[in-house]
């Protein structure tokens, strides 16, 4: 803490001084570094924090230089009050950028907002409004009382001012609730939205975002050179901007800063090679892609896994870190009326082109329930709880939950009306310590709070010691305290499927949705599950789990439905469904010979029977 009190001390002070040391050119060149590294941290919000490839982002340049320029010379407004019109034209131009990305992401929201850049380019060089190929010139000095922004020095201290302000607001997005919605929406945006994010919107802001940092960038560099033409917003230097945050490192907006700076002080230095240094910015940002993907400010970190991964294998038994016992929830009293049911499902069926994956499903889950849902694979099952959870819509019928219609219903919106789930696959965030998809989980905030970040940070940062507070609890309860730091994927499987589970417990759902929890579990993984499971029964939530290992199931569920192709062949309790016949037959049939169902337990046992744990591996 100390250290780094210092180190930004000697930080501000060495960039305070800097002017006192350059020439006239030099501290030119650094301005436009500087108005390179607001360009940088607005791209690296919107791509390496939020996974929004934007190639638009010198659009967004221009459209704030040049609102700037017509506003100041055609239509005669003072400098500043341009520059917020400016800014404000920019962002709306970010968001109208953005609406493609509602309906497609990765390359193909690179190429689309690529061409809204072209499209932009083309026309200031052709319009008449723009001065055409040309420009426009004549913008006034931005003024400020007592300080002569002619000079290129103090032009500096009112860029660095934005600069400094600029990239400690990124960091305050990135480091609370906001950002890490943006991080884990750009790690996976469907368990993301399974969580309450409200995807749609935090696209938008990631493209607000860009707009805004883009915006102000434009309206300094007009203040600054006072002249703006279409070379300076072309897709070659498009480019360059890219290859800033690709070399310093997309996910870091300080590696998007010192890229942005090292690589136009470079560029300046090799201005006499313009053509072989193009191909050269070319060389490396493939080498930087191939061989450290997290860019230069990704360095730091996976040298220090690598050590680390090192000396563990070293001293096997050194790593201390350990799962700690799950400590039950405090039951609560059964709910007055089982008699309403949480959760119906009338008729409901999915088609995906041409084959029917549920047909005329219908079930009732009644509040306080363990229900078990079995099938042969490819029954229906992982699609009945995408149904329930909003992934996908039913075809036909109708789901409803707590009294509501939620057929329509997004994810969402039935994350924030309290059903929660797990994933058959896993979908942990990757890039997020297990600690971060806690805290992603617990915060229920809506995305239009998000006017706070602008005007009342207090309320963010005391929003955030409340979430980190309960994300501890949460922990502490279900034994992760030692892997809070970790990143999910360095995990034992076991331990991220409890990952998951305190996940989707994080926002205390009404209905927590299983899908497959004990797959890859070892038998004393399985025990615990058990515990872990009828204690969140007890705390008041309703289960509904998809299990292949009968074992578990049989002594779980006080209820079962069996799924075969498609449709519901029998529901009961464990005992009463194994003795169905259609269920044997489903079993024994030639669909799934791997899932014997356990022998039904009042009959007499069988000779050796089979172990009812599952042999599947998981999907
Ligand atoms: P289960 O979870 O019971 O093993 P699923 O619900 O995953 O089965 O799948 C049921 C059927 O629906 C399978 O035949 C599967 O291939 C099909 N299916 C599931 N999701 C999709 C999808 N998104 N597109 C096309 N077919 C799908
Ligand atoms: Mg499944």
């Amino acid at each position: 803490m100390k250290f780094r009190a210092a180190t930004l001390g000697a930080l501000a002070v060495a960039a305070w001084l800097l002017p006192y040391g350059l020439g006239g050119y030099s501290i030119h060149v650094v301005n436009i570094a500087l108005i390179y590294a607001l360009l940088a941290i607005g791209m690296g919000l919107a791509m390496g924090i939020s996974g929004q490839i934007n190639l638009a982002q010198v659009a967004f340049f221009g459209v704030g230089a040049y609102t700037l320029a017509i506003l100041t010379t055609d239509s005669g407004y003072g400098f500043w009050a341009a520059a917020v019109l400016a800014v404000l034209a920019t962002v709306t131009t970010g968001l109208f950028v953005g609406i493609p990305a509602l309906r497609m992401q990765s390359h193909y929201l690179g190429i689309v907002t690529l061409g809204l850049a072209l499209g932009f380019i083309n026309w200031i060089t052709n319009a008449s409004v723009t001065g055409g190929a040309d420009g426009i010139s004549g913008i006034p000095l931005p003024t400020l009382p007592g300080i002569d922004l002619s000079s290129e020095y103090l032009y500096y201290y009112l860029e660095l001012v934005v600069c400094a302000v600029g990239l400690g607001f990124g960091l305050f997005v990135v480091r609370t609730h906001l950002g890490r919605r943006l991080r884990a929406m750009r790690d996976d945006s469907l368990a993301a939205g399974a969580m309450g994010a409200e995807i749609p919107l935090l696209r938008m802001t990631a493209f607000l975002f860009a707009s805004l940092y883009g915006g102000l960038a434009g309206v300094l560099y007009a203040g600054l050179i006072r002249y703006v033409a279409p070379e300076t917003f072309s897709i070659g230097n498009m480019f360059i901007l890219l290859a800033m945050v690709v070399i310093g490192g997309r996910r870091s907006l300080v590696g998007c800063v010192v890229g942005a700076i090292g690589l136009t002080l470079i560029r300046e230095w090799l201005s006499d090679f313009s053509t072989y240094a193009q191909l050269g910015y070319g060389v490396v940002v493939v080498l930087m892609v191939v061989f450290a993907p997290t860019g230069l400010a990704g360095i730091p970190s996976r040298a220090k896994e690598f050590v680390n991964r090192r000396r563990l294998r070293g001293r096997p038994g050194e790593d201390r870190a350990r799962l700690h016992p799950f400590q039950p929830y405090e039951p609560v009293e059964s709910p007055a009326s089982a008699a309403v049911p949480l959760l119906e499902i009338q008729s409901v069926t999915k088609d995906f082109r041409g084959l029917r994956a549920l047909d005329d499903v219908s079930l009732t889950v009644a509040p306080g329930e363990i229900r078990g849902i079995v099938g042969p694979n490819g029954s229906g099952k992982t699609t009945l709880f995408n149904v329930i959870s909003g992934f996908y819509r039913a075809t036909s019928g109708q789901v409803r939950f707590a009294g509501r219609a939620t057929t329509t219903a997004r994810p969402y919106t039935l994350s924030l009306l309290g059903v929660a789930r797990t994933f058959q696959n896993l979908r942990l965030f990757g890039q997020l310590t297990v600690r971060e998809n806690i805290l992603v989980a617990l915060d229920r905030t809506k995305t239009h709070t998000i006017w706070q970040y602008a005007l009342w940070q207090p309320g963010v940062v005391r929003r955030e010691r409340r979430l980190r507070r309960r994300a501890q609890e949460l922990l502490d309860r279900f034994g992760l305290a030692d892997f809070a730091e970790a990143a999910p994927g360095s995990l034992p499987y076991g331990i991220q499927r409890r990952i998951e589970i305190a996940r989707a417990m994080a926002a205390r759902p009404r209905l927590l949705l299983l899908d497959e929890p004990a797959a890859g579990l070892n038998g004393e993984e399985v025990r615990q599950l058990a515990d872990i499971v009828r204690s969140i029964r007890d705390s008041g939530t309703t289960v509904v789990l998809i299990e292949h290992n009968m074992g578990l199931v049989m002594s779980l569920c006080e209820r079962v439905t069996v799924l075969s192709s498609g449709g519901v062949i029998a529901e009961g309790t464990p005992a009463e469904v194994v003795a169905t016949p259609e269920v044997i037959e489903a079993y024994l049939g030639d669909s799934a010979p791997d899932h014997p169902p356990a022998p039904p337990p009042p009959a007499p046992p069988p000779p050796a029977s089979p172990p009812p744990a599952s042999k599947e591996a998981t999907r």
